[in-house]
């Protein structure tokens, strides 16, 4: 069986399955936000009653991060519907924005929309919450009301995106009914050369397979070159299966794996232990390739979808109008940290927005230092806006005063974001190129698609 085969049948009771069975799926974790668990939490109560009581209290995690740092009432109001529920259920994974668990959220945009709103509790974007508060473990399964629920596939756990209505039912039940997917394997060989991120992985690999490549299958990553990605690597690429279509990615478990869960779970107090799936011998795919880690350059998706890859030279410098940093792909300490090394002594040259993707996030970013400068100074000098509201900002768009928004029809941004359908950040006539935090870093002192390593000199 492959990676996801062996997890689903564990998680099912069966000694084996195959891709094409559906069988029913024990959940270990489900996890909604602000945006999808109103709508949960409803089907939840019209399917279950008024006075119903979720599967599980421990299981439950409810991380609001969308539309949070807008004055839009009707997205502050979600975040009170979510408190709301969590104080009726007595559930302990809540990352409110508030610390007043009988407050209620009102953003004040009178202070501005990069000065940090948010209380002790409020833990950012979902998907790089739930690995940093010790919600991922190996061998697990997680369902989550977001498409990019598959980034907890870099943890060697089935993890992937429902509906609303799905979701009240997992709440009520604690399990799914799942069609098990085919697998596609990726042999990872080689190591990414100086200037090539994880970014320019899965930008390759949807540019071979196409934005429908994976459309309901697994996307298992395995082989030698896996050892040489850290856990952020790996989240990266699991995190964006889903722009080929792809129903999960899944990791290879190794010692990389267990430091971070381990150190996560003790830090946060939740449950330690889990058991891994291993690689058989007798595996099943429906597509293999090898990729050569260190043949790969700086790529770009290029509007409209993610598929329509190019390498960034193939750009022919291409003019653009905006850069952004941010989101649970392309917004973690190790992101900025590379968007730094390219940005430090240069300017900026067009608009560029930095969004961290979580409060911790921001605190590393304000509390390490190169030389004189912390990062955040080195990004803020360079003429990167920085703000302290860690969340989804702009990257799915949002309310016309959200940071970062392109609101303007015409514009041309390169985003270390992950999907840049037409409309995704904005306006339906802006257009998204998907890079690397390198690349948009580059591209942001020139104000063109540029390769970065012609800026890494140190
Ligand atoms: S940062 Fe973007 S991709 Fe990630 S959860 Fe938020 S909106 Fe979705």
């Amino acid at each position: 069986m492959t990676l996801t085969e062996k997890l689903l049948a564990r998680a099912s009771g069966k000694a084996s399955v195959q891709a094409g069975d559906n069988i029913w799926v024990k959940a270990d974790v489900l996890m909604t936000h602000d945006v999808c668990g109103p709508g949960t939490i409803g089907v939840f109560k019209r399917e279950f009653g008024k006075t119903a009581k979720v599967w599980d209290k421990q299981r439950v995690v409810i991380i609001p991060d969308h539309y949070i740092f807008t004055a839009d009432s009707m997205s502050n109001r979600n975040v009170d519907i979510l408190r709301d529920f969590v104080r009726e259920q007595g559930l302990p994974y809540f990352y409110d924005v508030i610390d007043d668990p009988n407050g209620s959220w009102k953003f004040d945009a009178s202070k501005g929309n990069t000065k940090r709103q948010y209380g002790s509790n409020y833990a950012g974007v979902c998907h790089a919450a739930l690995p940093a508060k010790g919600h991922t473990r190996p061998g697990e399964v997680l369902f989550g009301t977001d498409s990019h629920t598959c980034m907890a596939g870099a943890f060697n756990e089935f993890a992937t995106g429902i509906g609303n209505t799905d979701a009240g039912f997992v709440m009520g039940t604690g399990k799914l009914l799942i069609k098990v997917p085919e697998t596609m394997r990726f042999r990872l060989e080689g190591k990414l050369q100086p200037g090539v991120m994880a970014k320019d992985v899965i930008l390759h690999c949807i540019g071979e397979i196409g934005f429908d490549g994976a459309t309901y299958r697994a996307m298992q990553f395995d082989g030698p070159g896996i050892a040489t990605l850290s856990m952020d690597d790996r989240m990266t690429i699991a995190n964006m299966a889903i722009e080929a279509g792809g129903k999960n990615a899944i990791f290879e478990f190794d010692a990389r794996t267990a430091e971070y869960v381990d150190a996560r779970t003790r830090l946060n107090g939740t449950k330690s232990s889990y058991e891994p799936v291993e690689v058989d011998r007798d595996q099943k795919f429906v597509y293999e390739t090898v990729i050569d880690l260190s043949k790969l350059e700086p790529t770009v998706a290029c509007h409209p979808d993610p598929g329509q890859r190019k390498t960034a030279k193939q750009m022919n410098g291409m003019k653009l109008d905006r850069a952004y940093v941010g989101s649970c792909t392309g917004g973690k300490t190790s992101d900025f940290i590379e968007v730094a090394r390219v940005l430090r002594g240069h300017k900026v040259s067009i608009d560029t927005f930095g969004v961290p993707a979580t409060p911790e996030i921001v605190h590393e970013l304000q509390t390490t230092r190169w030389g004189n400068e912390t990062i955040w100074q080195i990004l803020e000098n360079a003429g990167v806006r920085m703000t302290e509201n860690a969340g989804c900002s702009a990257c799915l768009g949002g309310p016309l005063d959200t940071f970062g928004r392109m609101n303007q029809g015409g514009l041309k941004c390169i985003s270390a974001t992950n999907r840049n359908f037409p409309g995704r950040m904005g306006s339906k006539e802006s257009e998204v190129y998907l890079a690397s935090p390198a690349t948009v870093a580059a591209s942001a002192i020139t104000g063109r698609v540029t390769d970065p390593r012609e800026y890494l000199t140190n």
